[in-house]
């Protein structure tokens, strides 16, 4: 078991707990004014490119100037305040937008939100109260073959 908690350069997949407390109504880049209700937001992702899940949660972490993703326009105005991420080699995004979709008081609020090009209908979860890691954890070790392991980076 390694004891890293932070997300190292290599290439894998992660998803941002997101905390936001008040209504608002944003413009999200192609999928024009959404209104985001207050609650926690679970968005996933992957990064296989240079710098790998390192650098992604290093954008993430900050605010961008100017946004290029979808989570981008959702992160400037919410807080951050875990990173769940995995060096698994494997693309593990759409797996695992599939296993939060089906966890315990989830709901996918908005249509297409980071899943332009996939059949996941969003990569965006939203829930009451602060979704659970170790049930996370333990779905995906338990459904998903051969996973590698699973770790939490606290924020703030
Ligand atoms: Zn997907």
């Amino acid at each position: 078991m390694t004891t890293s908690k932070n997300p190292g350069r290599s290439g894998g997949s992660y998803i941002l707990i997101l905390h936001n407390s008040r209504e608002q109504t944003l413009a999200v880049g192609s999928l024009g004014g959404i209104m985001f209700s207050p609650g926690w937001f679970a968005y996933v992702g992957s990064a296989f490119g240079p710098g790998g899940v390192a650098a992604r949660c290093w954008h993430h972490r900050g605010i961008a100037g100017r946004p290029h993703w979808h989570i981008d326009y959702l992160r400037a105005v919410t807080r951050l305040q875990q990173i769940w991420f995995s060096h698994d080699p494997q693309r593990r995004e759409h797996q695992w937008s599939l296993l939060l979709g089906r966890s315990r008081g989830a709901s996918q609020p908005i249509t297409g939100f980071g899943a332009s090009d996939c059949d996941c209908g969003s990569h965006l979860f939203q829930f009451d109260s602060p979704p659970s890691f170790n049930g996370f954890k333990r779905r995906a070790y338990r459904e998903l073959e051969d996973h590698g392991s699973i770790r939490l980076e606290r924020v703030n």
